[in-house]
């Protein structure tokens, strides 16, 4: 039996993933037969984005300082700022009424220029979660943390029994048990970038309706969300690592 390593036993994803405390800036969410994204009030908070129609017909967000830095004469179509933020902006633009009420995507109220606890029914797509390929289990990260070698079974052929029949499976920490992870269907809209064989290339498709603009916000707002989450998780694993 291999002894449990507390260093590698903290920084064994399986144990990071166990330790991130739920989404709380944003959910998805069954409401009228199909799937809602919610987000959170403070979810943009610290974050002030323009969204614009240019020359070319194409829409583009761009941050709204940088905006205001160096005004274009581009159509405002909205703003995604908290309360405050837009408060001292308002002085700054010639019409101001011009941000409000804009109703930029079916389900989404852009309500006073600044999007608050709305929702949106979104696309989802349903997988094998990528931890345990759908089995709802994993094996316990305190056995075979930081990995096991040819001698851990040759020594002990009991323990590769037991280990391969599953014995030492607990709830994978990924899907709590469910095997499967619901995702949002961000593929359902052109990303500003496509990557082709290794590089990345402007996508033509993205900005010709606004739908793909603000999707764009909202994917990058989530994905740094769930970096965010692991970093955390990662950062309290390590000081345990450390016995702190
Ligand atoms: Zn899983």
């Amino acid at each position: 039996m291999s002894n449990m390593d507390n260093y590698n036993y903290f920084n064994d994803p399986r144990v990071i993933n166990s330790l991130i405390s739920g989404n709380a800036g944003y959910g998805l969410t069954h409401k009228d037969g199909t799937m809602h994204l919610y987000i959170d009030d403070c979810f943009f908070e610290d974050d002030e984005r323009i969204v614009l129609k240019g020359s070319d017909g194409k829409f583009y967000e761009m941050c709204l300082y940088k905006f205001l830095e160096n005004p274009s004469d581009d159509e405002i179509i909205g703003v995604l700022a908290d309360d405050q933020s837009l408060e001292a902006f308002h002085g700054r633009f010639a019409n101001p009424e011009d941000l409000k009420n804009k109703h930029l995507l079916e389900g989404v109220l852009f309500g006073d220029a600044f999007l608050c606890s709305q929702d949106t029914r979104v696309p989802t797509s349903n997988h094998n979660c990528y931890q345990c390929d759908g089995k709802g289990t994993m094996v316990n990260p305190s056995i075979d943390a930081g990995g096991l070698s040819y001698d851990d079974f040759c020594d002990d052929p009991d323990f590769e029994e037991a280990y391969f029949s599953g014995r030492f499976d607990v709830t994978c920490s990924a899907c709590n048990g469910t095997g499967k992870s619901l995702s949002i269907g961000w593929d359902a809209f052109p990303y500003e970038y496509v990557y082709d064989s290794g590089s990345k290339e402007k996508n033509p498709k993205y900005g010709l309706d606004v739908k793909s603009v603000l999707v764009s916000i909202w994917r990058d707002k989530i994905d740094s969300y769930h970096q965010d989450m692991y970093d955390y998780a990662r950062e309290c694993a390590w000081e345990r690592a450390m016995g702190c």
